[in-house]
């Protein structure tokens, strides 16, 4: 939904967000999100995924009686209604931008694969022509800029696809982080440069990729996100991550 330019106040948009959370708890897939602790869904039952429908031709509106915790809910709210306020807080002024597209998807090939995603918002660039910001919200906290190189790369993917397989010229790559407690934007220029340094980064990851598969060799890199994933310690039938077991052995990874 794009509203016209002069309606999109911050009033306006905590009162999008409400009503979008309620049509979401429609959708059983969120409503798990809020249910209550030890829910278990009703063996055989079976809903169709996000990923399947056409929310444009199949409105959520499933009956799927899964109980919602009071609790949770209102602090699912809260977080939506803080994230909205801090894009406000950013001093984004909203009627300023042209969007040209909201969640378009982008595909274009890369030698025998192809790259494809879906773009938060595509935004008009005055003054040249064609050229468009692909935008990208975050929930997330903003990083440090001294370490935002690295957070681009799915936005660099965009842009290539984009130049690829529409006649839109990718100018800006734009991260907005949207969490209350350190919210931020990151801004990145896109060259002809950028775009060559993606080609040659995609292919490599791809060719990697493949190679894995092929020799069946996943070397895992381990960081101290591993202190959330369930699969470090031996756990039923897993053995536990070796990787993660050495990089502690070595102080590279400190357990949290
Ligand atoms: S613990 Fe191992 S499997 Fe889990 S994220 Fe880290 S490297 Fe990957």
């Amino acid at each position: 939904m794009v509203l016209p330019q002069g309606t999109r106040s911050r009033e306006t948009a905590v009162a999008l967000g409400e009503a979008a959370w309620a049509e979401m708890l429609n959708d059983p897939n969120y409503a798990l999100v809020v249910a209550p602790d030890g829910y278990q869904v009703p063996e055989g039952v079976l809903w169709p995924s996000r990923s399947s429908r056409d929310p444009e031709a199949d409105p959520v509106n499933i009956d799927h009686g899964i109980p919602v915790d009071p609790v949770k809910a209102a602090e699912m709210l809260d977080s939506i209604r803080g994230r909205l306020h801090a894009y406000y807080d950013l001093g984004a002024n909203p009627d300023e931008v042209q969007p040209v597209a909201i969640e378009p998807h982008v595909e274009a090939p890369l030698g025998e694969y192809a790259v494809h995603g879906y773009i938060d918002r595509l935004d008009s660039v005055q003054g040249i022509e064609k050229g468009v910001r692909i935008l990208d919200y975050k929930s997330g906290k903003a990083p440090d800029k001294r370490f935002a190189g690295p957070k681009f790369a799915q936005l660099r993917l965009y842009a290539y696809a984009l130049g690829k397989s529409t006649d839109w010229v990718p100018v800006k790559l734009m991260l907005v982080y949207l969490n209350p407690q350190r919210p931020g934007v990151l801004v990145e220029d896109v060259t002809e440069e950028t775009l060559r340094k993606t080609e040659v980064e995609l292919r490599s990851n791809i060719d990697a990729i493949v190679n894995s598969y092929e020799t069946n060799t996943w070397v895992a890199n381990p960081t101290v996100l591993c202190n959330w994933c369930e699969f470090r310690f031996p756990n039923g039938e897993y053995p536990g991550c070796e990787a993660y077991a050495k990089a502690v052995e070595t102080g590279a990874v400190k357990v949290r």
